[in-house]
């Protein structure tokens, strides 16, 4: 089986970075594909009890794919619940943070 671990760390920087650079003003085809991707993910995602966590999570929270802003928050608190599942610390879902981790940098 796969390392769920590394699965993790991948998956969620592939997801974030994704989010981080998705349009402010997504055309419908942008949108239609971004939650095409999300919605596979308790389908496919090759961690059969994260996939069964995520999709009950996103039964309560449906992806919000309307601008680059709501999705990326959308995403740090599906991380977050993940996060608190597992006892590991809340990161903080401000635009300003989540762009310094996962599209700026740190500013100098
Ligand atoms: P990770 O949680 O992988 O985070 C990587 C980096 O992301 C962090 O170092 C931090 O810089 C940043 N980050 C942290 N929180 C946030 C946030 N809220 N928003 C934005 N950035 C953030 N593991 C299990 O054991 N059981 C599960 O049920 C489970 N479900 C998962 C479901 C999904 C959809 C995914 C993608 C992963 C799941 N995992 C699960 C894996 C788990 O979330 C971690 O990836 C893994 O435990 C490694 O953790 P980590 O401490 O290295 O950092």
């Amino acid at each position: 089986p796969p390392d769920v671990e590394e699965l993790g760390r991948a998956t969620w920087t592939f997801l974030h970075s994704t989010a981080a650079y998705y349009s402010e003003r997504p055309t419908p085809f942008q949108r239609a594909n971004m939650l095409n991707l999300l919605n596979a993910l308790p389908v496919l995602y090759p961690c059969s009890t994260c996939a069964w966590h995520l999709g009950e999570n996103m039964k309560d929270h449906p992806p919000d794919v309307s601008g680059r802003v709501a999705l990326t928050r959308w995403l740090c608190e599906r991380h977050n619940d993940v996060n608190e599942r597992l006892g590991k610390p809340k990161f903080d879902c401000s635009i300003r943070n989540l762009d310094e981790r996962w599209k700026d940098g740190p500013a100098d």
